[in-house]
């Protein structure tokens, strides 16, 4: 208790936070400085425009929101959402879920568009909901459904939401970095993300953006923003570029180094590229899974490749092969959550985690799993196939 915690080595492959390289760890060991200090000023706008440049979006509110994405989520919600509103949710997994939770507590009514857990959001039931309640002020929906490993149709849900007058309220947490996320491109009005999935930065920033259409419903509010903390109106303030800024609430500047260091490596490497290697890397993986007789959950059209939900074989003991994954390799992968508890394993393959010594070691170490779970496999099959593409 008394004394310093070192954690053990893991390599993270579950559904965050991904590995974290350590040049951004070097970076938030940096020194201190204080959060209105010039210099500080200067890596804060830096960090805007790569989160610009990340998002593919001139909007000029763009920031880390200092907190967890579940803070980012909130912080679109509460911002645009006022009492009495009504916000047209679409739930295919738990974040959609959480959505709909926010939408009531800001006093609200959500209307709800439910797909199966391990469907991508379809677009006519959007449509009609909000044909049937032509007020509503969003559309709501989850761009990578990190609890199925599902992606929606962002492009078109945005597009319906805006031809029937409402705001697109977008969560791309599991998304930015892995895939695109287009926020001009699209229209989105209101999108936020999170730091430790396919940034591969340490938990705890929610990257946000807001269109100029959703600053001017923020500007033209009935009512008070209901969280002091997260009220837009006031953090840009501070966050609103310029040397001018007010004190709002105290940076988290050690973690703000390490978001820019990851989004100037993200730059490094340019993010078309890392879009392709999530997608290399999700086809070798899934070449050594089939060699293990190993399904996925989603179908083909809407896999996301930084979110793998594998379908458990009948007769293995799907949480002792998380166990032993952990206990002998060191690897942390994800388990199934709510209705896919105890039926899939979540592997993550975002960020610094998508590469092949990852898919390789991931592969081998479940193939030894499950043989000794009792299953007959081949060993070294696995890595062997995943290997084979990842060599041509
Ligand atoms: C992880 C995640 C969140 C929540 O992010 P936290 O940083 O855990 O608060 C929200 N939405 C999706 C889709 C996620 O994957």
């Amino acid at each position: 208790m008394t004394k310093p915690f070192q954690p053990p080595s893991r390599i993270l492959m579950g559904p965050g936070p991904s590995d974290v390289h350590h040049r951004v760890l070097s970076a938030m060991a940096r020194p201190t400085i204080g959060h209105l200090d010039p210099q500080f000023i200067v890596m804060m706008d830096q960090v805007k425009a790569m989160l610009q440049q990340a998002f593919f979006t001139d909007n000029a509110l763009t920031l880390p929101v200092s907190g967890p994405g579940s803070a980012g989520m909130e912080a679109c919600f509460v911002n645009l959402v006022e009492p009495g509103d009504t916000v047209v949710v679409c739930v295919n997994g738990v974040f959609g879920g959480r959505m709909k939770e926010n939408v009531e507590r800001c006093g609200a009514t959500a209307v709800v568009v439910e797909d199966d857990w391990g469907k991508p959001v379809d677009l006519e039931k959007a449509e009609a909901a909000l044909k049937a309640h032509p007020g509503a002020k969003a559309l709501a929906f989850v761009h990578a459904e990190t609890s199925t490993g599902v992606e929606s149709d962002a492009r078109s849900l945005c597009e319906l939401a805006r031809e029937h007058g409402a705001l697109s309220i977008v969560d791309a947490v599991t998304s930015l970095g892995g895939i695109p996320v287009l926020v001009d491109h699209w229209g989105a009005d209101a999108v936020y993300s999170g730091s430790q999935k396919c940034l591969s930065c340490t938990p705890g920033l929610s990257p946000v953006t807001f269109s100029d259409r959703a600053v001017e419903v923020l500007k033209t509010r009935k009512t008070k923003v209901q969280s002091w903390f997260l009220d837009f109106s006031l953090l840009t303030a501070y966050w609103g570029g310029g040397a001018k800024r007010a004190y709002h609430h105290t940076a988290p500047i050690n973690a703000l180094y390490g978001l820019h260091e990851s989004l100037v490596m993200l730059h490094e490497e340019g993010i078309e590229h890392a879009w392709t290697r999530h997608s290399m890397m999700h086809q070798a993986l899934l070449a050594g899974l089939e060699v293990m007789g190993l399904g996925l959950l989603v179908e083909p059209s809407a896999r996301l490749p930084q979110l793998n939900a594998v379908l458990v074989p009948d007769g293995v003991d799907e949480a002792a092969v998380r166990a032993r994954l952990l206990a002998e390799h060191g690897l942390e992968i994800g388990a199934g959550l709510g209705a896919l508890a105890g039926k899939v394993w979540r592997i993550g393959l975002m960020g610094q985690s998508a590469t092949p010594h990852h898919v390789t070691t991931c592969l081998s170490a479940l193939e030894a799993a499950l043989i000794a779970q009792g299953m007959t496999l081949a060993p070294g099959a696995a890595a062997a196939a995943a290997n084979r593409l990842l060599l041509v």
